[in-house]
Formats: C-alpha cells, structure tokens, sequence
C-alpha cells in the first residue's frame, strides 16, 4: 500500500540509509527511512490515511514520523538540499532529487535506496556504488569535504568498522587524519563530541573502536590527558568483562555500559583535567559527579577493601552502598586483586538486595514504642542477616526480642 500511496499522490518514494544496508547485510533494523521526491506530507498523509495510522509533520522541514497500528515508526523526509540562511538558523528546504539527498549522506554504504512507486517496486538505486563498498566491506566517504563539513563522521567510521567488521578505505584514513591534523575538533560543539561517544560506548563492544580513536590520536585531540595508553585499553577490556558479568547477573537492573567505559577513559586525568574534560564535552552535573569524584572516592575504596578483606558482609555493605551501580562495576573493572572483584561481585548479586523481613508495624506489635530506635533496630536486623545469622521473620523477631 506504501506503493500505492506514492502513485495516488505523483511522487517518487523510496527507502534509503541504514534499513537498505542492513538488509544488505542481513542484519535486523527497524528504523525505517523513507526519503520522497514530491510533496513527503502529502505523500505522507496519503499513507496514514490508507491504515489508520498517526502522523506528525512538521512542514517546515518537509517530514514526516508515521505510527503505525503497531507503534512501528517510519520517518519520511522530502528530497532535499540544505542551505543555511545563517550559520545559526534553521535549515530551510528546497525540493531536490532524491541523488542530491543521498550526496550529503556520511559514506556509500549509507547511500543505497530501494524504490517504493508499484511500478519499480524493489528496485535498488545506487549512485555512489554502495553495494560494491559493502560486498568488499570498506567505509568511504562520498566526497573528499566530508570530514571537514562534519567531524562527527569520523567517530561515525570507526563505529561503523568495528560494528560491521569493515576496514576504513585507503583515502578515507588519509582524509580522517588530515581532518584531524587541520584541527577540525576545534569546531565541533563538545556536546556534538560526547554525543558520538556516547553512540560508540554503547555499541557491544566498544574496545576496538576506542582503540582506532587512540590509532588516529583523536582523543587527545579533545584534551592531551585523554590520550589512549596501554593501560587504559587493557582496562577498557576489563569493563567490558565486568558489564557483560554483571548483566548476566542482574540483567533487569539496568545499568549505563556508556558511563562505566567513560569512567575508565577518564582514569589517566587528574582531577582538574577530569572536571574541564567534563565541561568540554557537556556532561550533567550527575554524570560529573559520578566520573570524577565518585570515581574517586571508588579508587579509594578499592585499595580499603584490597587491605581489609576478607570481612564480614555487613561490613562489605556499609562500604559499597553507597556507590551507584556504574561506579561498582567500574570498581569491579579497576581493582587488580580477584578477591576485591569477587566481594564487589557478591555485593551486586546478592547482598545489595538483603533487607529485614519485618517491618516498623511487626515492631509495635511487639510493643516497642515508635520512634528513632525503629531504624537502628531494623539496621541490626538488617546487618544480622547480611551476616547469615537470620534466614526467617520469626528469626528476627527473636533477634529483636
Ligand atoms: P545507527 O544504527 O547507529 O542508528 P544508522 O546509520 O542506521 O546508525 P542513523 O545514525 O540514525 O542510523 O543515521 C540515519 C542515516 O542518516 C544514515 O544512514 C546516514 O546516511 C545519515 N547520517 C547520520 N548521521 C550523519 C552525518 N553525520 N552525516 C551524514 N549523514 C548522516
């Protein structure tokens, strides 16, 4: 019917992007692009119309975002060629042809379209050979600016060729790092950086693409106490054993895997540097928090349990509780010794969930008055338990008795 819709209303429509190269590549997306040579809200309402579906368009842009009955989304966007009326403004929108779409894209993998119109159904259009970069698994550019007019595209490659498994083309790696020698960092927004980030630190596994960003000097090029060392890769690695552990083990818990490998790029950087890398990039007030001091007082806490153990668990509590599940897994990546690891694994597991089966009301019903001592009876309650001293109510109504 997406067909249909495109005669009724005169345009050409086609899907185009990372649907019809992940198709290519058998691989699962369920991001729909659809690009319209023509009216795209007209073509778009037209489709809506024809299965009861939501829309909202935005006519300013020429797009559309289609809900089907399903909540699938599909977004339509009008062939286009953008030009900025000034630097700051909102792009205005000419209509164009659906090659001068595609030539803004980021690499020739991106640029493959499939033609929706009854009548080519399934027709694949190819305009910068695509299918032959993805059959030899390589990332190019489609013009020799690409870099230059978007840095953001450079953390885009890497991701790209680590996800896939493709290689970064010949000429693209010169273009990368001449981009990078020109200093094109020095105008990318630190919140359009950190957003690139962010995207490879949640791919799977984001190590080998951390480790190109070091190849191609690019963290330092964002603050020289970022540069990649062999420590911190090899750190990088122990993250990434540590989050799929601990997903394994609280797999609805959920946890930034983004944030712990943040943690660990900021692991070489004193201080200062920490908190202005942090600033340069944007983070929230929390997320500084989190990757400076609490990291911190972590590293401290590491070397206190490397002295202290074995303890008690009640004991283990009171000295991990207060950290954030990011911050305990960044600790279970950065402490050397396996025992510390192991306790700060147990705590995640299992012990963070120890709590008194009775509650205030058992305790009035006993016939102690309510008051302050409440929370430090359930306390000791609580410690008993974590100790394996307690394994029912009754129990801790003896205890307390
Ligand atoms: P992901 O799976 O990470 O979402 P994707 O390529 O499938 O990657 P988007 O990142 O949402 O999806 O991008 C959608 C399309 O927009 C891409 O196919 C790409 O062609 C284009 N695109 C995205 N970012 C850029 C950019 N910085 N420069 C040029 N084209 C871009």
């Amino acid at each position: 019917s997406i067909g249909k819709s495109a005669d009724e209303t005169g345009c050409h429509v086609f899907v185009v992007g990372g649907f019809v190269r992940d198709l290519l590549l058998y691989r699962k997306n369920e991001d729909i692009d659809i690009v319209v040579e023509g009216d795209g809200i007209h073509f778009a309402k037209n489709f809506a119309g024809s299965r009861d579906a939501r829309i909202h368009a935005y006519s300013k842009f020429g797009t559309a975002v289609i809900t089907l009955e399903d909540g699938f989304k599909v977004d339509v966007a009008t062939a286009r060629t953008e030009y900025y009326a000034s630097p700051a403004a909102l792009p205005e929108v000419e209509k164009s042809s659906l090659k001068a779409d595609l030539y803004r894209r980021d690499f020739t993998i991106n640029t493959l379209a499939i033609q929706l119109n009854e009548k080519y159904y399934g027709t694949l259009i190819d305009h910068f050979s695509g299918q032959k970069d993805i059959k030899d698994k390589t990332l190019r550019i489609i013009h020799n600016l690409s870099f230059v007019e978007d840095p953001t595209r450079i953390f885009r490659a890497v991701r790209f060729e680590s996800r896939f498994g493709f290689t970064i083309g010949k000429l693209t790696v010169r273009l990368i790092e001449n981009a990078i020698r020109m200093g094109v960092f020095k105008r990318l927004s630190g919140a359009r950086a950190m957003g690139e980030i962010v995207s490879i630190l949640e791919e799977n596994d984001p190590v080998p693409s951390i480790r190109r960003l070091g190849e191609f000097r690019l963290l330092a090029a964002l603050h020289p106490s970022m540069a990649l060392t062999e420590k911190t890769t090899a750190l990088l690695m122990e993250a990434r054993k540590a989050l799929d552990g601990y997903e394994l083990l609280a797999e609805d818990l959920r946890c930034h895997r983004w944030l712990v490998y943040f943690m660990v790029l900021l692991s070489p950087c004193n201080t200062a540097d920490a908190k202005k890398i942090c600033r340069i990039l944007r983070l929230a007030g929390w997320q500084e928090e989190l990757c400076v001091k609490e990291r911190e007082r972590a590293e401290l806490c590491i070397k206190r349990l490397a002295r202290e153990l074995p303890l008690d668990n009640s004991i283990l509590y009171s000295r991990l509780h207060v950290f954030k599940t990011e911050v305990l897994v960044y600790m279970m990546a950065a402490a050397e010794r396996k025992q510390v690891k192991k306790a700060i694994a147990h705590y995640l597991s299992k012990l963070r969930f120890v709590t008194p089966l009775i509650q205030g009301r058992d305790l009035k019903e006993m016939g102690i008055p309510p008051g302050p001592a409440y929370r430090k009876i359930l306390l000791q309650v609580q410690d008993a338990r974590l100790n394996g001293m307690l394994h029912s109510k009754e129990e801790e109504m003896a205890f307390v008795a």
